[in-house]
């Protein structure tokens, strides 16, 4: 069930337009001219929306989000940027582990079991997740997923 990536991504941003906070708005740009993906949809739609809450929840009105997806050999690369609240430094290397939270983060509604759930899913598709992030200036998340040949 190869998915057709740019109506894909439109869409899920379309469906949680609503669910932003005032002025926030997502940007989008697919830096790949290959249209058709072979990858989960229900696991990368998950792992993106996973991604995107967390990046308006921990930004402030007004802030931009912006997600892209490239194609690099047989990978499907993906980032989720937002200039929210950051990551403090000690706080890293926990992010992953199920129902942690970062002190920056407890005034906000959360179980701390989203990037865990991620975290998951990325490894059952063979791929990785990483971020870089810099304390109350933003936050960058990039999965790699393997991709799957498709017959055009
Ligand atoms: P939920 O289970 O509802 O997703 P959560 O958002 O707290 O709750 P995770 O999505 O697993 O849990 O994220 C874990 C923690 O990582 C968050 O509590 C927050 O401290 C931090 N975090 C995740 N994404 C961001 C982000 N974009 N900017 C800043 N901190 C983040
Ligand atoms: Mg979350």
């Amino acid at each position: 069930q190869p998915l057709v990536l740019q109506a894909f991504c439109d869409e899920i941003l379309d469906d949680m337009q609503g669910m932003m906070k005032t002025g926030q708005h997502f940007v989008y740009q697919q830096l790949t001219d290959q249209k058709i993906i072979g990858v989960d949809g229900s696991m990368l739609r998950n792992i993106l929306i996973n991604l995107l809450v967390n990046a308006s929840k921990y930004s402030s009105e007004g802030k931009i989000i912006e997600l892209t997806t490239a194609i690099e050999g047989n990978l499907l690369l993906v980032t989720v940027r937002d200039e929210g609240i950051g990551i403090p430094d000690s706080d890293k290397e926990k992010l992953f582990i199920n129902f942690f939270r970062a002190r920056n983060a407890i005034h906000v509604q959360g179980t701390g079991l989203g990037l865990y759930i991620v975290k998951r899913y990325v490894d059952l598709l063979g791929g990785t997740i990483s971020f870089t992030s810099q304390l109350d200036s933003g936050t960058t998340f990039t999965v790699q997923l393997p991709i799957y040949p498709v017959v055009a």
